[in-house]
């Protein structure tokens, strides 16, 4: 019998995680070489917090970039994707390679896999009298109101929560409709601010949205005329009061981010200083910043070790039949 097997007609975009197949493999090829995941959906940190507000989390984290049309220089560097905790680890990044090979593949695929987990963690919650939700969009930015429509509607007692840099994408959710549909009901979605879309996050907050910013070292009270909450507490962003900044910290090495992704503000000055100023920068196998306060001349020095630094060499992944393969 011959099958076809639906493929994605996403194009592959650019990545910026260092150790990701997809530098020098195409999906198929990663696909033939590792084999499907065993799993889509996964848990963090972040998501596990959810249960400090009865929210039963859990993420599908893609390979990032691949699926971000509107991803930047400085969110691809700083993606906590792949530079936060156990994301960095060669299991996490196959892990999230073999899914983001199987979704642009084998779509039928994917798409039964991810139902049986979303029905086992429906189950699971109503076990544990919590509320069950999904963050498609771990690592990735695609429509899914639009391309899978059929997957929020199935699922409607499972709350799907997304962040978005897509302009349209927000403005169709603050508006409730998908161009030829409502929007559904069970999606909630929050703007990603960044070094190049400031201008639209502040015209999205004016219009109610929500708008996460990643601060480093620490969150102000207000940013653009908003209140700022602390994005960190949990992740359940569907639980959030409408028209505010969601302040998330930089971690790994968005804490030396040179782009603007990431805003540095004053912690003696708080909000009412402006963004600290680069005044130095020197790197080796490390970069190190120091930024100062334009007010009070407070200097924030930080350090991270640079990718190049930790690159695992080509073919530097678990064999097939490590039981850590599917960490992330
Ligand atoms: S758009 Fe978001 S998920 Fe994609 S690379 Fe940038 S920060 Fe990561």
């Amino acid at each position: 019998m011959n099958e076809t097997k639906k493929r994605s007609r996403f194009k592959v975009l650019p990545t910026g995680d260092p150790k990701t197949a997809f530098q020098r493999m195409t999906a198929q090829e990663i696909l033939a070489a590792y084999g499907p995941p065993q799993r889509l959906l996964g848990s963090s940190k972040k998501a596990q917090k959810c249960e400090r507000v009865r929210v039963l989390n859990q993420v599908l984290y893609l390979t990032p970039g691949v699926f971000c049309p509107a991803a930047t220089d400085g969110c691809l560097r700083g993606c906590l994707g792949h530079t936060s905790g156990t994301m960095q680890l060669p299991s996490s990044t196959l892990a999230r390679d073999r899914r983001a090979a199987l979704y642009l593949e084998d779509q039928d695929l994917f798409l039964t896999m991810l139902q049986v987990e979303l029905h086992q963690l429906a189950r699971f919650a109503e076990w544990r009298e919590l509320i069950p939700a999904a963050r498609l969009n771990g690592t990735g930015d695609i429509p899914w109101e639009r391309l899978h429509p059929e997957l929020l509607a199935k699922f409607e007692n499972v709350q799907f929560f997304d962040y978005t840099k897509l302009t349209r994408r927000m403005r169709d959710y603050l508006q409730g409709s998908t161009g030829n549909r409502e929007w559904p009901q069970n999606y909630h979605l929050t703007f990603s601010a960044d070094e190049k879309n400031r201008d639209e996050a502040e015209r999205l907050l004016a219009l109610g949205a929500n708008v996460a910013v990643v601060f480093w070292p620490e969150l102000p009270q207000r940013w653009w005329g908003y209140a700022v909450i602390d994005g960190e507490q949990h992740d359940a962003r569907f639980l959030d009061p409408d028209g505010v900044v969601v302040g998330l910290k930089a971690k790994g090495i968005a804490r030396v981010d040179l782009s603007g992704f990431v805003v540095r503000t004053c912690p003696r000055c708080q909000s009412k200083a402006p963004e600290l100023t680069l005044i130095s920068i020197a790197e080796d196998s490390h970069r190190k910043t120091v930024h100062q306060c334009t007010a009070c001349g407070f200097e924030l020095r930080s350090r991270w070790i640079l990718p190049h630094a930790l690159k695992q060499p080509a073919g530097n992944f678990p064999r097939i039949g490590s039981p850590n393969r599917d960490a992330a």
